[in-house]
C-alpha cells in the first residue's frame, strides 16, 4: 500500500537543494542549525502521514485511487464524488485541529484536481496529450505518496502592465526555448507554501492570458530539487525564537508552516511533464479552477479556529472569569463565526458536480463566498481571543526569567491565579495565543486567510461573475407583474 510513514517521508525529503536562509546558502537543510526554524513545518507534514496510518482517521485521510485502484493518501486523490469533496474539507478541519497551523499539502492537491479537468479539455480541443502526461505524473505521486507543492503566484512586476510589457522580462514565469524532448523555463514563484518540504511541485500560470502571451501559458510538474531551482526561506515574525533555549516562548513549539520564494533559472522540463504549453484560452480556466478548489480548502481555518476558541476558553478559566456572562457570550460569538465559515466550506462541497473529464468540482460561487468570509472572520475571532486572554499575551517576560532561580519564584507568585492552575501552564497558553494572533502562526491564521488563494478582491470578481443579478431582477418582476 503506497502510504509512507512519517519517518519515511522525512528520509525521502533529505535531498540536497539550493536554499538561502538568513544570508546563508544551504544544501543539506536537515543538518543545518537553522533546521530548528524549518522543523515545525516538517512536523506538520509528518502529521498528515501519521494520521493516514491510524485506523481512526483512515476514512478521512485515505481514498481509493481512480488512477491506480490502490489506497492512497487523500491529499493525492482526484475527487470522484460529492462525498470526496465533503471528506476533503472534513480532513482539512481535522488537520487544523491537530496542528493549529497551515499544513501545506492542500496546494498541490488542489492544483492536481484543477489540472485533471483542464488538461482533459485542452486535449479535446487541441489533440494534445497533456491529460495522459498528467495522469502518468500523478500516478507516480500516488504510488510514492509524495508531498506536492502548487505554484501559481508570479512576482508580476508593474501590476498596471501585461506580462509582455514588463521591464523585467522574467516578472512572469515563461518558456525560454523548446525542442521535441524538453522545454526550458525561467521566472519565479512567490509566497510558496510548503515548497521546501515538498518532493515535487506543479507550476501554473498566474493570470488569464491573451493572444501574444503564449509563452506564459505553461503548466508542468517539477522536482523541488531540480537543477536551476533556488529557494529563499520566508522571514516571519518571531521566527528566531525557535533558535533560543526557551521553548515555551515559541508558542506552538510543535507545528508550523513555511513560505518560500522560488527562482527558476533556466530549468529543464521533460516533455512528458508538461500539462499546458501555449493554450492561452485555457489559462483562465486553470487559474479559476485551482483558485476555486483552494478557496474550498480554507476549511482549514475552521480547525485552527477550533483550537483558538479552546485556548480563549481555557484562558478565561485560568483567569477565573469563565462564569461571567460576557465571557460566555464572546465564546458564543467566536463559535458562531467559526461555524459560519464551516457552513460555506461544507455547502460548496455538497453542491459540487461532475466535470466532463469525470472528476468532481466544488460549487464555484459558494467556494468564493467561503474564502471571502475567511478574509474577515479569523480577524474577529482573533480579536475576541485577545480580548479574553488579556494584555498579558504581549507583556509577559521570557520563559528564561520564569526559570531563573532569583526572579522565577517571584514571577510564579505573581503569575498565579486559581489554586489548581499551574502558572507555567498559564504562561504556555498565553504564548500559544500570542503566537496565533500576532506571532509566526498569525501568518497562517490571519495573513494567509486574507491573501492565500487570492486576495479579497479576487473573490469579489468571481462572485460578481456568478451573481446572476439579471435572474434576481426577473424574480421581482414576476412577483410584481412588471414588464419594463
Ligand atoms: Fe491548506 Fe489552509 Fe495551508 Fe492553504 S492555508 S495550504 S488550505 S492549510
Ligand atoms: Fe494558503
Amino acid at each position: 500500500m503506497p502510504l509512507k510513514t512519517p519517518d519515511e517521508y522525512f528520509e525521502s525529503l533529505k535531498r540536497e537543494v539550493t536554499l538561502f536562509m538568513f544570508g546563508e546558502k544551504i544544501k543539506r537543510f536537515w543538518e543545518h542549525p537553522f533546521f530548528k526554524i524549518i522543523e515545525p513545518s516538517i512536523n506538520t507534514a509528518k502529521k498528515i502521514y501519521e494520521l493516514a496510518q491510524q485506523e481512526e482517521y483512515k476514512d478521512l485521510m485515505t481514498a481509493k485511487s481512480n488512477l491506480t485502484g490502490e489506497t492512497i493518501n487523500r491529499f493525492t486523490h482526484i475527487h470522484q464524488s460529492v462525498e470526496d469533496l465533503i471528506k476533503k474539507v472534513e480532513m482539512q478541519r481535522l488537520l487544523g485541529q491537530k496542528t493549529a497551523c497551515c499544513f501545506q499539502r492542500c496546494v498541490g492537491f488542489d492544483a492536481a484536481n484543477a489540472l485533471f479537468s483542464v488538461s482533459w479539455e485542452i486535449d479535446q480541443n487541441h489533440g494534445t496529450h497533456y491529460h495522459t502526461n498528467f495522469k502518468e505524473y500523478w500516478k507516480e505521486v500516488q504510488k510514492q505518496d509524495l508531498f506536492v507543492a502548487g505554484s501559481m503566484t508570479d512576482p508580476k512586476g508593474d501590476r498596471g502592465g501585461r506580462p509582455i510589457n514588463q521591464s523585467n522580462p522574467d516578472a512572469y514565469l515563461h518558456l525560454v526555448e523548446e525542442n521535441d524532448d524538453e522545454i526550458v523555463v525561467r521566472g519565479a514563484k512567490v509566497h510558496q507554501t510548503g515548497f521546501l518540504n515538498s518532493h515535487r511541485a506543479i507550476i501554473m500560470p498566474t493570470i488569464a492570458l491573451r493572444e501574444g502571451e503564449e509563452k506564459f501559458a505553461i503548466s508542468f510538474g517539477v522536482d523541488t530539487n531540480a537543477k536551476g531551482i533556488t529557494m529563499v526561506y520566508g522571514r516571519q515574525s518571531c521566527d528566531k525564537r525557535k533558535l533560543e533555549e526557551a521553548t515555551l516562548d515559541i508558542g506552538n513549539f510543535k507545528f508550523g508552516g513555511q513560505e518560500i520564494f522560488v527562482i527558476f533559472d533556466d530549468v529543464v522540463i521533460p516533455t512528458n511533464q508538461i500539462f499546458m504549453n501555449g493554450e492561452i484560452e485555457f489559462s483562465g480556466d486553470l487559474v479559476n479552477r485551482f483558485a476555486g478548489y483552494h478557496r474550498q480548502s480554507y476549511a482549514c481555518k475552521t480547525g485552527v479556529g477550533d483550537v483558538l476558541i479552546g485556548a480563549a476558553a481555557l484562558a478565561a478559566e485560568y483567569n477565573g472569569v469563565h462564569r461571567a456572562s460576557h465571557i460566555r457570550d464572546k465564546l458564543v460569538e467566536m463559535v458562531h463565526l467559526n461555524e459560519t465559515l464551516w457552513c460555506c466550506a461544507l455547502a460548496c462541497s455538497l453542491k459540487g458536480s461532475q466535470r466532463p473529464a469525470g472528476n468532481y468540482e466544488m460549487d464555484m460561487l459558494l467556494a468564493n463566498v467561503n474564502k471571502q468570509n475567511v478574509t474577515r472572520f479569523p480577524y474577529e475571532i482573533g480579536r475576541l481571543a485577545e480580548d479574553l486572554a488579556g494584555g498579558i499575551i504581549c507583556t509577559m517576560p521570557s520563559e528564561l526569567d520564569l526559570n531563573d532561580s532569583e526572579i522565577g519564584p517571584i514571577l510564579n507568585k505573581y503569575l498565579s491565579t486559581c489554586e489548581s492552575v499551574s502558572p507555567r501552564d498559564r504562561f504556555s497558553l498565553f504564548r500559544f495565543i500570542e503566537n496565533l494572533v500576532m506571532g509566526v502562526a498569525a501568518v497562517s491564521y490571519k495573513t494567509e486567510s486574507l491573501h492565500g488563494a487570492g486576495s479579497p478582491q479576487a473573490q469579489r470578481i468571481m462572485i460578481s461573475r456568478q451573481a446572476n443579478i439579471d435572474k434576481k431582477i426577473e424574480m421581482v418582476k414576476e412577483i410584481l407583474n412588471i414588464e419594463s
